[in-house]
Protein backbone atom coordinates (compact mmCIF):
# COMPACT_ATOMS: atom_id res chain seq x y z
CA UNK A 1 0.00 0.00 0.00
CA UNK A 2 0.91 3.78 -0.84
CA UNK A 3 1.16 5.72 2.77
CA UNK A 4 -0.14 8.85 2.47
CA UNK A 5 -1.35 11.95 4.90
CA UNK A 6 -3.42 14.45 4.62
CA UNK A 7 -6.29 16.10 6.69
CA UNK A 8 -9.65 14.81 6.99
CA UNK A 9 -13.12 15.26 8.81
CA UNK A 10 -13.87 12.30 11.26
CA UNK A 11 -17.66 13.42 11.46
CA UNK A 12 -20.25 16.11 10.29
CA UNK A 13 -19.41 18.42 12.85
CA UNK A 14 -15.71 17.98 13.25
CA UNK A 15 -13.09 20.07 12.25
CA UNK A 16 -11.03 18.46 9.84
CA UNK A 17 -7.49 17.22 11.48
CA UNK A 18 -4.30 15.27 10.24
CA UNK A 19 -4.74 11.81 8.92
CA UNK A 20 -2.77 8.87 7.50
CA UNK A 21 -3.94 7.01 5.50
CA UNK A 22 -3.20 4.17 2.45
CA UNK A 23 -3.83 3.95 -1.34
CA UNK A 24 -3.67 1.69 -3.11
CA UNK A 25 -0.47 0.18 -4.76
CA UNK A 26 0.34 1.82 -8.04
CA UNK A 27 -0.73 -0.37 -11.23
CA UNK A 28 0.40 -0.79 -14.60
CA UNK A 29 -1.96 2.20 -15.95
CA UNK A 30 -1.47 4.36 -12.79
CA UNK A 31 0.41 7.75 -12.47
CA UNK A 32 1.49 8.65 -8.80
CA UNK A 33 1.23 12.53 -7.99
CA UNK A 34 2.66 14.05 -5.26
CA UNK A 35 0.54 16.75 -4.66
CA UNK A 36 1.50 20.25 -4.66
CA UNK A 37 -1.57 22.37 -4.94
CA UNK A 38 -5.40 21.52 -4.01
CA UNK A 39 -8.53 24.04 -4.91
CA UNK A 40 -11.10 24.26 -2.01
CA UNK A 41 -14.60 23.91 -4.01
CA UNK A 42 -17.58 24.31 -2.07
CA UNK A 43 -18.78 21.03 -2.85
CA UNK A 44 -15.63 19.87 -0.34
CA UNK A 45 -17.68 21.95 2.70
CA UNK A 46 -20.98 20.28 1.98
CA UNK A 47 -19.92 17.19 1.92
CA UNK A 48 -17.00 16.95 5.09
CA UNK A 49 -19.99 18.62 6.73
CA UNK A 50 -22.77 15.50 5.35
CA UNK A 51 -24.89 18.09 3.64
CA UNK A 52 -25.93 16.06 1.15
CA UNK A 53 -26.02 13.10 3.29
CA UNK A 54 -24.12 10.64 1.73
CA UNK A 55 -20.38 11.05 3.55
CA UNK A 56 -18.86 8.50 4.83
CA UNK A 57 -15.88 9.00 7.32
CA UNK A 58 -13.55 9.87 7.20
CA UNK A 59 -13.62 11.75 4.25
CA UNK A 60 -10.70 13.52 2.70
CA UNK A 61 -11.85 16.25 0.47
CA UNK A 62 -10.68 18.15 -2.55
CA UNK A 63 -11.00 17.68 -6.28
CA UNK A 64 -8.94 20.32 -8.13
CA UNK A 65 -5.49 18.68 -7.67
CA UNK A 66 -2.42 19.69 -9.46
CA UNK A 67 1.21 18.29 -8.62
CA UNK A 68 4.48 16.20 -10.05
CA UNK A 69 4.55 12.78 -10.88
CA UNK A 70 6.77 11.37 -9.22
CA UNK A 71 6.11 7.43 -10.50
CA UNK A 72 4.28 5.86 -13.48
CA UNK A 73 3.59 2.06 -14.06
CA UNK A 74 4.64 0.30 -16.95
CA UNK A 75 2.00 0.91 -19.45
CA UNK A 76 1.74 4.86 -18.99
CA UNK A 77 2.71 6.34 -22.13
CA UNK A 78 1.20 9.48 -21.45
CA UNK A 79 3.45 10.99 -18.35
CA UNK A 80 7.12 10.50 -16.66
CA UNK A 81 8.50 11.58 -13.69
CA UNK A 82 9.34 14.95 -13.27
CA UNK A 83 6.03 16.14 -15.41
CA UNK A 84 3.19 18.27 -14.00
CA UNK A 85 -0.62 16.79 -13.89
CA UNK A 86 -3.81 17.22 -12.66
CA UNK A 87 -7.22 15.49 -11.42
CA UNK A 88 -10.58 16.51 -11.27
CA UNK A 89 -13.67 15.53 -10.05
CA UNK A 90 -13.53 11.49 -11.16
CA UNK A 91 -11.15 8.84 -10.85
CA UNK A 92 -12.83 6.38 -12.99
CA UNK A 93 -16.17 5.71 -14.61
CA UNK A 94 -16.77 2.01 -16.41
CA UNK A 95 -15.87 3.18 -19.58
CA UNK A 96 -17.24 1.54 -21.43
CA UNK A 97 -21.47 2.59 -21.36
CA UNK A 98 -22.19 4.60 -24.88
CA UNK A 99 -21.38 8.10 -22.57
CA UNK A 100 -17.86 6.85 -21.75
CA UNK A 101 -17.09 6.20 -25.20
CA UNK A 102 -18.14 9.46 -26.24
CA UNK A 103 -15.84 11.21 -23.39
CA UNK A 104 -18.72 12.01 -21.31
CA UNK A 105 -17.38 10.22 -17.85
CA UNK A 106 -19.04 12.79 -15.71
CA UNK A 107 -22.71 10.83 -17.07
CA UNK A 108 -21.32 7.76 -17.22
CA UNK A 109 -24.14 5.22 -16.90
CA UNK A 110 -23.23 3.53 -14.03
CA UNK A 111 -22.26 6.19 -12.29
CA UNK A 112 -18.26 7.42 -12.21
CA UNK A 113 -16.27 7.32 -9.29
CA UNK A 114 -15.39 10.86 -7.72
CA UNK A 115 -12.22 11.92 -6.37
CA UNK A 116 -13.26 11.36 -2.96
CA UNK A 117 -16.27 9.75 -1.17
CA UNK A 118 -16.81 7.52 -3.89
CA UNK A 119 -15.58 3.65 -3.94
CA UNK A 120 -12.06 3.01 -5.65
CA UNK A 121 -12.70 0.02 -8.16
CA UNK A 122 -9.18 -1.45 -7.94
CA UNK A 123 -9.73 -2.37 -4.24
CA UNK A 124 -13.49 -1.40 -3.31
CA UNK A 125 -11.81 1.23 -0.50
CA UNK A 126 -13.40 4.62 -0.36
CA UNK A 127 -11.24 7.45 -2.40
CA UNK A 128 -9.86 10.28 -0.62
CA UNK A 129 -9.14 13.59 -2.17
CA UNK A 130 -6.37 16.02 -2.73
CA UNK A 131 -6.26 17.53 1.04
CA UNK A 132 -3.32 15.20 1.16
CA UNK A 133 0.39 14.83 0.14
CA UNK A 134 -0.56 11.90 -3.15
CA UNK A 135 -2.54 10.36 -4.97
CA UNK A 136 -2.87 7.53 -7.43
CA UNK A 137 -4.64 7.69 -10.66
CA UNK A 138 -5.10 5.55 -13.84
CA UNK A 139 -3.55 7.70 -16.43
CA UNK A 140 -7.03 7.89 -18.34
CA UNK A 141 -8.22 10.33 -15.38
CA UNK A 142 -5.09 12.19 -15.45
CA UNK A 143 -4.61 15.53 -16.86
CA UNK A 144 -1.61 17.39 -18.60
CA UNK A 145 -0.89 20.95 -17.32
CA UNK A 146 -0.03 23.26 -19.71
CA UNK A 147 3.72 24.88 -18.15
CA UNK A 148 2.95 28.19 -18.65
CA UNK A 149 0.26 28.70 -16.01
CA UNK A 150 1.06 29.87 -12.49
CA UNK A 151 0.37 26.37 -11.06
CA UNK A 152 -1.53 27.47 -7.64
CA UNK A 153 -4.48 29.30 -10.18
CA UNK A 154 -4.73 26.54 -12.44
CA UNK A 155 -5.95 23.95 -9.67
CA UNK A 156 -9.35 25.62 -9.99
CA UNK A 157 -9.78 25.34 -13.14
CA UNK A 158 -10.13 20.99 -12.64
CA UNK A 159 -13.53 22.13 -11.33
CA UNK A 160 -14.81 25.50 -11.33
CA UNK A 161 -12.95 26.15 -14.68
CA UNK A 162 -14.73 22.52 -16.48
CA UNK A 163 -17.65 23.45 -15.50
CA UNK A 164 -18.29 26.84 -17.14
CA UNK A 165 -16.28 25.52 -20.05
CA UNK A 166 -18.57 22.84 -20.42
CA UNK A 167 -21.83 24.51 -20.75
CA UNK A 168 -20.55 27.34 -23.10
CA UNK A 169 -18.85 24.66 -25.33
CA UNK A 170 -22.80 22.61 -25.30
CA UNK A 171 -24.72 25.89 -25.53
CA UNK A 172 -22.03 27.17 -28.34
CA UNK A 173 -21.12 31.01 -27.09
CA UNK A 174 -19.67 32.20 -30.17
CA UNK A 175 -18.29 35.99 -30.45
CA UNK A 176 -20.49 38.63 -29.76
CA UNK A 177 -23.54 36.39 -27.36
CA UNK A 178 -25.02 37.77 -24.45
CA UNK A 179 -23.64 36.24 -21.51
CA UNK A 180 -24.94 36.77 -18.23
CA UNK A 181 -23.25 35.46 -15.42
CA UNK A 182 -24.87 35.37 -11.71
CA UNK A 183 -22.88 35.08 -9.14
CA UNK A 184 -19.09 36.65 -8.81
CA UNK A 185 -17.93 33.51 -6.43
CA UNK A 186 -15.34 30.99 -6.78
CA UNK A 187 -17.13 29.99 -10.08
CA UNK A 188 -18.85 32.48 -11.17
CA UNK A 189 -15.41 34.53 -11.63
CA UNK A 190 -14.08 31.93 -13.51
CA UNK A 191 -16.87 32.06 -16.03
CA UNK A 192 -16.29 35.85 -16.60
CA UNK A 193 -12.64 34.66 -17.74
CA UNK A 194 -13.86 31.95 -19.84
CA UNK A 195 -16.54 34.04 -21.37
CA UNK A 196 -14.85 36.84 -21.94
CA UNK A 197 -11.98 34.78 -23.68
CA UNK A 198 -14.79 33.28 -26.45
CA UNK A 199 -15.30 36.68 -27.53
CA UNK A 200 -18.86 36.95 -26.01
CA UNK A 201 -20.29 39.48 -24.43
CA UNK A 202 -20.46 39.30 -20.28
CA UNK A 203 -23.08 41.16 -18.06
CA UNK A 204 -22.09 40.11 -14.30
CA UNK A 205 -25.27 39.77 -12.10
CA UNK A 206 -24.43 40.50 -8.48
CA UNK A 207 -25.94 40.58 -5.28
CA UNK A 208 -23.28 42.94 -4.00
CA UNK A 209 -22.18 46.42 -4.96
CA UNK A 210 -18.57 45.79 -3.31
CA UNK A 211 -17.93 43.46 -6.35
CA UNK A 212 -18.50 46.03 -9.28
CA UNK A 213 -14.92 46.97 -9.50
CA UNK A 214 -13.51 43.33 -9.31
CA UNK A 215 -16.38 42.21 -12.31
CA UNK A 216 -14.40 44.90 -14.12
CA UNK A 217 -11.26 43.90 -13.65
CA UNK A 218 -12.29 40.46 -14.20
CA UNK A 219 -13.32 40.95 -17.80
CA UNK A 220 -17.01 41.67 -17.73
CA UNK A 221 -18.70 44.51 -20.02
CA UNK A 222 -21.59 45.04 -17.87
CA UNK A 223 -22.26 44.71 -14.00
CA UNK A 224 -25.57 44.80 -12.64
CA UNK A 225 -26.33 45.32 -8.68
CA UNK A 226 -29.32 42.88 -8.92
CA UNK A 227 -30.84 44.10 -5.49
CA UNK A 228 -32.70 47.08 -7.18
CA UNK A 229 -35.14 45.50 -9.38
CA UNK A 230 -35.33 48.32 -11.43
CA UNK A 231 -31.55 47.86 -12.45
CA UNK A 232 -32.52 44.61 -14.08
CA UNK A 233 -35.38 46.26 -16.60
CA UNK A 234 -33.07 47.37 -19.55
CA UNK A 235 -31.55 43.73 -19.69
CA UNK A 236 -35.49 42.07 -20.50
CA UNK A 237 -35.13 39.37 -23.39
CA UNK A 238 -31.55 40.73 -24.36
CA UNK A 239 -29.24 37.58 -22.66
CA UNK A 240 -28.64 34.68 -25.13
CA UNK A 241 -27.05 32.66 -21.92
CA UNK A 242 -27.20 32.73 -18.43
CA UNK A 243 -24.96 30.58 -16.11
CA UNK A 244 -26.18 30.17 -12.65
CA UNK A 245 -23.44 30.02 -10.26
CA UNK A 246 -25.59 30.10 -7.05
CA UNK A 247 -25.41 27.89 -4.23
CA UNK A 248 -27.88 29.15 -1.74
CA UNK A 249 -31.78 30.01 -2.20
CA UNK A 250 -32.12 32.38 -5.11
CA UNK A 251 -35.25 33.88 -7.23
CA UNK A 252 -34.45 32.28 -10.97
CA UNK A 253 -37.89 33.88 -12.37
CA UNK A 254 -36.09 37.41 -11.93
CA UNK A 255 -33.41 36.27 -14.13
CA UNK A 256 -35.15 33.85 -16.47
CA UNK A 257 -37.06 37.21 -18.01
CA UNK A 258 -33.62 38.32 -19.40
CA UNK A 259 -33.32 35.65 -21.62
CA UNK A 260 -34.80 36.09 -25.50
CA UNK A 261 -36.25 34.12 -27.27
CA UNK A 262 -34.70 30.51 -27.18
CA UNK A 263 -32.11 31.94 -24.83
CA UNK A 264 -30.84 28.84 -22.66
CA UNK A 265 -30.76 28.98 -18.36
CA UNK A 266 -27.88 27.15 -17.54
CA UNK A 267 -27.71 26.07 -13.62
CA UNK A 268 -24.39 24.96 -12.43
CA UNK A 269 -24.11 26.10 -8.71
CA UNK A 270 -26.37 23.19 -6.09
CA UNK A 271 -28.36 25.11 -3.87
CA UNK A 272 -30.23 22.93 -1.13
CA UNK A 273 -33.62 23.27 -2.08
CA UNK A 274 -35.04 22.98 -5.23
CA UNK A 275 -35.72 26.37 -7.01
CA UNK A 276 -39.09 27.78 -8.61
CA UNK A 277 -39.16 28.09 -12.51
CA UNK A 278 -42.13 30.26 -13.31
CA UNK A 279 -44.06 27.83 -16.39
CA UNK A 280 -44.90 31.48 -17.73
CA UNK A 281 -41.51 32.37 -17.86
CA UNK A 282 -39.69 29.56 -19.80
CA UNK A 283 -42.93 29.53 -22.16
CA UNK A 284 -43.28 33.46 -23.39
CA UNK A 285 -40.15 33.11 -24.99
CA UNK A 286 -39.29 29.43 -25.36
CA UNK A 287 -36.85 29.80 -22.78
CA UNK A 288 -34.59 26.54 -22.02
CA UNK A 289 -33.87 26.16 -18.05
CA UNK A 290 -31.26 23.01 -18.05
CA UNK A 291 -28.34 22.60 -16.15
CA UNK A 292 -24.47 21.17 -15.93
CA UNK A 293 -21.59 19.37 -14.53
CA UNK A 294 -18.46 19.14 -15.37
CA UNK A 295 -16.51 17.60 -18.41
CA UNK A 296 -15.24 14.76 -19.55
CA UNK A 297 -11.75 14.09 -20.01
CA UNK A 298 -11.39 14.81 -23.20
CA UNK A 299 -13.18 18.70 -22.73
CA UNK A 300 -11.76 19.00 -19.15
CA UNK A 301 -8.17 18.79 -21.15
CA UNK A 302 -9.25 21.21 -24.08
CA UNK A 303 -10.37 23.39 -21.27
CA UNK A 304 -6.70 23.14 -19.99
CA UNK A 305 -5.11 24.09 -23.04
CA UNK A 306 -7.67 26.88 -24.25
CA UNK A 307 -7.01 28.43 -20.10
CA UNK A 308 -3.08 28.07 -21.14
CA UNK A 309 -3.77 29.82 -24.86
CA UNK A 310 -6.12 32.76 -23.29
CA UNK A 311 -3.76 32.82 -19.74
CA UNK A 312 -6.61 32.54 -18.26
CA UNK A 313 -6.27 31.30 -14.20
CA UNK A 314 -8.53 31.43 -11.26
CA UNK A 315 -7.94 34.14 -8.22
CA UNK A 316 -6.68 32.52 -5.60
CA UNK A 317 -5.49 32.97 -1.86
CA UNK A 318 -3.24 30.33 -1.08
CA UNK A 319 -3.94 28.70 2.42
CA UNK A 320 -1.56 25.87 4.76
CA UNK A 321 -3.34 22.87 5.07
CA UNK A 322 -3.70 23.27 9.16
CA UNK A 323 -5.78 26.91 7.67
CA UNK A 324 -8.55 24.87 5.89
CA UNK A 325 -11.20 25.00 9.04
CA UNK A 326 -10.51 28.62 9.20
CA UNK A 327 -11.23 28.67 5.16
CA UNK A 328 -14.12 27.00 5.59
CA UNK A 329 -15.37 29.31 8.07
CA UNK A 330 -15.01 31.84 5.30
CA UNK A 331 -16.07 30.41 2.81
CA UNK A 332 -19.60 29.75 4.36
CA UNK A 333 -19.59 33.78 4.42
CA UNK A 334 -18.81 33.92 0.79
CA UNK A 335 -15.44 36.06 2.03
CA UNK A 336 -12.73 34.56 -0.21
CA UNK A 337 -11.25 36.15 -3.55
CA UNK A 338 -11.59 34.21 -5.34
CA UNK A 339 -11.22 30.56 -4.57
CA UNK A 340 -9.06 28.98 -1.51
CA UNK A 341 -6.12 27.23 -2.99
CA UNK A 342 -4.10 24.65 -0.09
CA UNK A 343 -0.11 25.03 -0.84
CA UNK A 344 0.73 21.11 0.54
CA UNK A 345 4.74 22.41 0.85
CA UNK A 346 4.30 22.30 4.44
CA UNK A 347 2.51 18.58 4.84
CA UNK A 348 5.43 17.28 2.39
CA UNK A 349 8.22 19.00 4.73
CA UNK A 350 6.71 18.04 8.23
CA UNK A 351 5.88 14.56 6.29
ZN1 LIG B 1 -15.89 21.20 -7.11
ZN1 LIG C 1 -19.63 4.81 -18.42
Amino acid sequence: MFQCFGYAADEPQAALSPFSFERRDPGPSDVVIKILYCGVCHSDLHVARNEWGKTTYPCVPGHEIVGEVIAVGQAVRKFKAGDLAGVGCLVDSDRTCQHCRAGLQQFCESGSVPTYNGRDKHNGKQTFGGYSSHIVVDQDFTLRIPPNLPLAGVAPLLCAGITNYSAMRHWDVQPDDKIGVIGLGGLGHVAVKIARAMGAHVTVLTTSAGKIEDAFRLGANDVVVTTDPAALAPLANKLDLVIDTISTDHDVAMYLDLLGLDGTYVQVGIPEKPLSVPAFSVIARRRNFTGARIGGLPETQEMLDFCAEHNIVADVELISPAEINSAYERMVKNDVKYRFVIDMASLHASG
